[in-house]
């Protein structure tokens, strides 16, 4: 276990006391006045009342008076090169979104990644996100090391990491959606994937940089792209991930193309399996529902970007009533300008209350689950992280409830989900502190605000003269 240690080589420990606490695991435990033990990178205790006494190597005592405990958030599909370009086409739908954006979009480089990828993770960290992921598809050729830059950032903001190392060869030319300037070749894309993760994944159980095989969606890759790229993720041992039934003209768009429903080409394409998850999943019937949990293919519900692009709303209460594992997602900040994952738990809570299941769609400690553990289930971690049990690696955040914002609700998880972001007072990744008091400590967000400003009239002057 990778502790960090004391000269003379025990585990330091951090404990936190007098906390309300949101297990999240299988019972839904909760103490209305708790303690966790934390040693080295992994939860020692939890429980109700203050921590055992006669405790070693104790290097910081946390009071947590005033505040809610949970899992730290799990975000499970973002495009952070997107920090960028955001504010732009703010009235189209996804297809018309897509086709305004993509000229711009390939004009990136690793200057312009490594920039948005500190954007988008300084603001998911300060609000409690945890574990980030990136699904990175766009690779202009002589960009540089794109993914080593996303992965740079990653590792400097101390979170932990999914990389998703995306791909597109379906272009105009072929009937697909993006430029023909925008696209990778096939062997080329399935090369530069088998690079990535041979060179960056990790499939340690405290890992914090995992690699997943990600080919962009099934209007902007080929056929052998996606086949070729499962059987390239199940030949490496790591995870695939992709867009799926995000709208209805790519439904229509996969009916005319293949002859079929989305959910039935990518079971056709090797693209169902425990071993998958999908963002989005608006447009499923019941047979396509029904698919998912028989294989146990995972979701990543994006309810504010749906808004945004006017998708629809994804049948979330029938997916869990049926076990498909959801997890949520920020999405890509071009269709979700806030960036922040808190704020999608009472999205998600509320947007499935507009669809058929009204009032009993979703409760305050199901958005919660989705935001924690369901993200840690869709991206294959659950064993280690998205719930707080002993032996379980200690990501976690200190939310503080007794503000202005929250101090009048009662019950801590309403006040989280129902009310506004709460503050985050500390949150912990691999048992270090990330966040103290609203403030990222590895980071500087002003520089951060400049860059990225910086970096998107870079972007958009390039743009402009190509
Ligand atoms: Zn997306």
């Amino acid at each position: 276990m990778a502790a960090s240690a004391t000269p003379e080589g025990a585990v330091e420990r951090i404990v936190i006391e007098n906390a309300a606490i949101a297990t999240v695991d299988a019972q839904d435990t909760e103490y209305a006045s708790g303690h966790i033990v934390v040693a080295g990178n992994r939860i020692e205790s939890i429980g109700a009342g203050k921590a055992p006494e006669g405790l070693t190597n104790v290097v910081r005592r946390v009071d947590a008076t005033g505040h809610l405990v949970t899992p730290g958030l799990v975000n499970t599909h973002h495009h952070f090169y997107q920090w960028i370009t955001r504010g732009l086409a703010t009235d189209h739908n996804l297809f018309n979104w897509l086709v305004a954006l993509y000229p711009t979009w390939a004009r990136i480089d690793e200057q312009m990644t490594y920039a948005a990828a500190q954007g988008s993770l300084g603001m998911m960290a300060r609000g409690g996100v945890t574990t980030a992921m990136d699904h990175h598809y766009v690779f202009p050729r002589g960009s540089g090391d794109l993914s080593g830059s996303i992965i740079r950032a990653a590792s400097e903001m101390g979170v932990r990491f999914t990389l998703a190392r995306g791909s597109m060869d379906r272009s105009e030319k072929d009937g697909g959606l993006p430029p023909d300037f925008a696209v990778e070749t096939l062997d080329g894309a399935l090369a530069a994937t088998e690079e990535t993760v041979k060179k960056h994944h990790d499939a340690s159980f405290d890992a914090m940089t995992q690699v997943a095989v990600a080919p962009c969606s099934p209007f902007s890759v080929s056929t052998e792209l996606l086949k070729q790229g499962a059987e390239l993720a199940r030949r490496l041992g790591v995870r695939l991930h992709t867009h799926g039934s995000e709208t209805v003209e790519e439904e229509k768009f996969c009916h005319e193309l293949f002859g079929m429903g989305p959910t039935d080409y990518f079971e056709s394409t090797g693209w169902l399996g425990e071993d998958v998850w999908m963002a989005h999943c608006v447009h499923m019937n019941d047979s396509d529902i029904e698919a998912f949990a028989r294989t146990k293919t995972g979701v990543a519900h994006c309810p504010s970007s749906n808004a945004r692009l006017a998708a629809g709303i994804a049948r979330v209460p029938d997916m869990l009533k049926a076990g498909v594992p959801v997890g949520l997602g920020v999405d890509g900040t071009a269709s979700n300008e806030s960036g922040e994952l808190h704020t999608e738990l009472r999205n998600a809570l509320l947007i499935n209350r507009l669809g058929a299941h009204k009032e009993a769609a979703l409760n305050a400690r199901q958005a919660l689950r989705l935001g924690t553990y369901g993200g840690a289930q869709v991206l294959g971690r659950a064993t280690q992280i998205g719930s707080l049990e002993a032996g379980k690696l200690a990501d976690l955040v200190l939310w503080k409830i007794d503000g202005i914002g929250h101090a009048s609700i009662a019950d801590p998880v309403t006040a989280i989900v129902f009310g506004a972001a709460a503050p985050v007072t500390l949150s912990l990744v691999n048992g270090k502190p990330v966040v103290e008091n609203g403030t990222l400590l590895h980071a500087d967000e002003d520089a951060i605000a400049r860059s990225t400003r910086e970096q998107a009239q870079r972007l958009a002057r390039i743009a402009a003269e190509s």
